[in-house]
């Protein structure tokens, strides 16, 4: 399978006259395959907000070579706007507008087909709710239309913050399953995670991060059980 996604020896160095030197990226290397799920796990404060924003070029790494979809980063960042879509920060939604009413606006902004709304409502199972005011969903109701949205433009690769944050078991299933159709039509997933058993039952494969390094990587239960038989040493 073709690389997705491909980090090598990332940097990323934060200096602030109150904490110091802060290494928060120290030499990181990934490595995604395409259709996979894969989880990226890592504790409070290991990197990854930081590496998933260095990707789509909000942060400028001190060193390292990235590439998406087998174009270098930055330099191919205008190439892959579109085949990329990513949530990296909580969008907040409008309360009083509908699931539909919202991907509308969306996909009017950008430029995508409005049949394409009813594709992605119907992908992320809220179709049936898609009248409905936003303010009026659960939390993972709002989870998925948030995925919905960076569904729109169709992309190859769908990049996740903590996309199952907050939610309870059947908010997690509901994620797992969703994930998995979108692998099965060829997106490849990337999501965040610091919750183990999130990533267990969501992902195929998983990178996990301490202190700016990767510490592990490989399918799913393979490194889960090394963690667990302690020799991949970090606290999840
Ligand atoms: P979380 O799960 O809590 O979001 P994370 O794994 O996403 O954590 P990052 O947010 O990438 O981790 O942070 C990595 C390290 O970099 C942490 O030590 C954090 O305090 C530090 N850091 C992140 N952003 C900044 C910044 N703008 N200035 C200084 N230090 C920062």
């Amino acid at each position: 399978m073709p690389a997705v996604l491909e980090i090598e020896g990332l940097r990323k160095t934060y200096r602030s006259r109150r904490r110091g030197v802060r290494h928060a990226l120290d030499g990181f290397d990934m490595l995604v395959e395409q259709g996979q799920v894969h989880g990226f796990l890592g504790p409070n404060g290991s990197g990854k907000t930081t590496t998933l924003r260095t990707l789509l070029g909000l942060i400028r790494p001190n060193a390292g070579r990235m590439a998406i979809l087998g174009q270098e980063v930055p330099d191919a960042l205008p190439a892959v706007v579109g085949r990329v879509g990513a949530i990296v920060e909580s969008p907040q939604f409008f309360p009083h507008f509908s699931a539909r009413d919202t991907l509308s606006l969306l996909a009017g902004a950008g430029g995508v087909p409005q049949a394409r709304v009813e594709e992605v409502l119907e992908l992320v199972g809220l179709r049936d709710r898609a009248k409905e005011r936003v303010k009026t969903y659960s939390l993972g109701m709002k989870q998925r239309l948030a995925v919905a949205s960076a569904l729109l433009k169709d992309p190859k690769l769908l990049i996740l913050d903590e996309p199952a944050n907050g939610l309870d078991p059947g908010g997690i299933r509901e994620m797992r399953t969703l994930m998995r159709d979108l692998a099965a039509s060829g997106m490849t997933v990337v999501l965040s995670s610091h919750i183990l058993g999130e990533i267990q039952l969501i992902c195929d494969s998983v990178t996990i991060i301490s202190l700016g390094r990767r510490v592990a990587f490989g399918p799913v239960e393979q490194v889960l059980a090394a963690h667990s038989q302690g020799s991949v040493r970090v606290r999840l």
